[in-house]
């Protein structure tokens, strides 16, 4: 999948969690990190390509996006397993607590929800494509659904941009309007 559709997957998958299980109270530190921690989570299995958005905004980004592909394994190799999710996820709380005497007042642990519903819905996103995900390395075997490879997603043609991205967004759009005033109420408990 390309990035953008990763993107809208996280936060999607991340209005889904808080919708069922709303937060009591929400600062705006909080809120807008964690919003930033899944949209990294979102995209962060992929810095195992050069062509990753973050390796593309940096300055030698390419070369530096190869070596680190080379340290993962490739492409959909080692961040595209439970192992992954668990390393970038230690990596992640690692970060956190690092950077919480800086910022006292977020809710870590709520950052760190966040980038793992990012970092776990890119695996399942991905698990429908052509490709398939090694779930569960060491085992040497990419998973995909449906099982019968030809009738998955190619990554970046119409099948993505036609159909999951545009149903991802009526999704959002049918939650935020059907829980609209939950929404409304949370976001009056946020407090700065
Ligand atoms: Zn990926």
């Amino acid at each position: 999948m390309t990035a953008r559709t990763h993107d809208l997957a996280a936060i999607t998958a991340l209005l889904v969690v808080v919708l069922v299980n709303m937060p009591v109270s929400l600062r705006l530190s909080t809120l807008l990190l964690a919003v930033f921690a899944n949209q990294v989570g979102g995209i962060a299995p992929d810095i195992d390509q050069p062509t990753a958005p973050l390796w593309r905004n940096l300055p030698e980004g390419h070369l530096v996006g190869k070596v680190f592909g080379k340290l993962l394994g490739g492409h959909r190799f080692i961040s595209h397993s439970l192992i992954g999710f668990a390393l970038f996820g230690w990596l992640c709380d690692l970060l956190l607590h690092f950077l919480h005497p800086l910022m006292p007042h977020v809710d870590i642990l709520l950052v760190w929800y966040a980038f793992l519903i990012g970092y776990g819905s890119h695996l399942i996103m991905d698990t429908f494509t052509k490709e398939g995900v090694p779930w569960l390395l060491p085992a040497p075997v990419k998973i995909g659904i449906p099982p019968l490879k030809r009738l998955r997603i190619t990554t970046g043609h119409w099948m993505e941009n036609g159909v999951v991205l545009p149903g991802l967004i009526a999704f959002a759009l049918w939650l935020c309007w059907g829980h609209y005033d939950h929404l409304v109420a949370l976001l009056h408990r946020v407090v700065s």
